[in-house]
């Protein structure tokens, strides 16, 4: 499994915490200070934040991809049926993410070859 170092989404690499909740000084929560993260491969860019790592529609981590921005999943990936590839439940709902595909705004699209050997392999 391949990693990537990717710039934080959070804090757009700059290390500092984008909101200064507890002081402007304060490190990012998401990289520690550092500016960037790992991410594994393969990833997307996180649909429910459009990759800024902030939470929508709080002053928080975008709860999807933890503030990095980008998404771990499987390929091959589709369009996510239950929120059209917007990530995101719809707005009365709190704001909450997509049940099913947990913010990415894609699914990963099982082939149904391999799908008897994947489920073997996989603990229950
Ligand atoms: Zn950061
Ligand atoms: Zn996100
Ligand atoms: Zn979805």
């Amino acid at each position: 499994m391949a990693a990537n170092v990717i710039t934080c989404a959070f804090c757009e690499g700059s290390g500092r915490d984008p909101f200064g909740l507890l002081s402007g000084l304060s490190r990012c929560q998401v990289c520690g200070g550092i500016g960037s993260v790992t991410i594994e491969e393969p990833c997307l860019r996180c649909a429910f934040c459009e990759g800024r790592g902030v939470h929508p529609h709080q002053r928080l981590t975008c709860t999807c991809c933890g503030g990095k921005g980008m998404i771990s999943i499987q390929q091959p990936t589709a369009e996510c049926p239950h929120c059209q590839g917007t990530g995101a439940e719809p707005p009365d709902q709190d704001y909450l993410p997509c049940v099913l595909c947990k913010g990415a705004g894609v699914i990963t699209v099982k082939k149904k070859v391999v799908a008897a050997k994947e489920k073997a392999k996989q603990p229950a």
